[in-house]
């Protein structure tokens, strides 16, 4: 008998992650930069929360990023993710921070700090991206 498996969820791009999303999908790692500060910003918002310009650029950043924080998940909150897995808070070298897993190495081998670059991994079956770190 086949084993079935369900898949995994894919994030639902709103109208403001959508050109993240749509640069992921083509293995580009792109943020907002705001036009009228510079300052860098993730999640992807409409207004710059330092200058509340609405002028922005979807900027191709370098992908180089530290581990800010992180935690291993033991229990399967949802059947389609294989357990143990990791989910950590990456700190860009442009500044923002974002959610993510860090592949390639040991959980038990995660610390603060340590220096990372982004990659793409398709999900399983599926015909999508998502940007993941890797020990730089
Ligand atoms: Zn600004």
């Amino acid at each position: 008998m086949a084993e079935f498996k369900l898949p995994k969820p894919l994030p639902s791009p709103s109208e403001d992650s959508k050109p993240f999303w749509d640069a992921c999908q083509r293995q580009e790692f792109k943020i907002q930069k705001c036009d009228s500060c510079g300052h860098f910003r993730f999640p992807p918002s409409l207004l710059c929360p330092r200058c509340m310009s609405t002028d922005t650029e979807w900027t191709r950043v370098s992908g180089k990023a530290r581990v800010f924080t992180w935690e291993v998940t033991h229990r399967p909150l949802y059947p389609a993710f294989d357990t143990p897995f990791n989910v950590a808070i990456v700190q860009l070298e442009e500044g923002p921070r974002l959610h993510t897993n860090i592949a390639g190495c040991r959980n038990e081998d995660l610390y603060v700090d340590m220096p990372v670059q982004v990659f793409f991994e398709k999900v399983e079956d599926q015909e999508w991206y998502m940007p993941k770190f890797k020990p730089a």
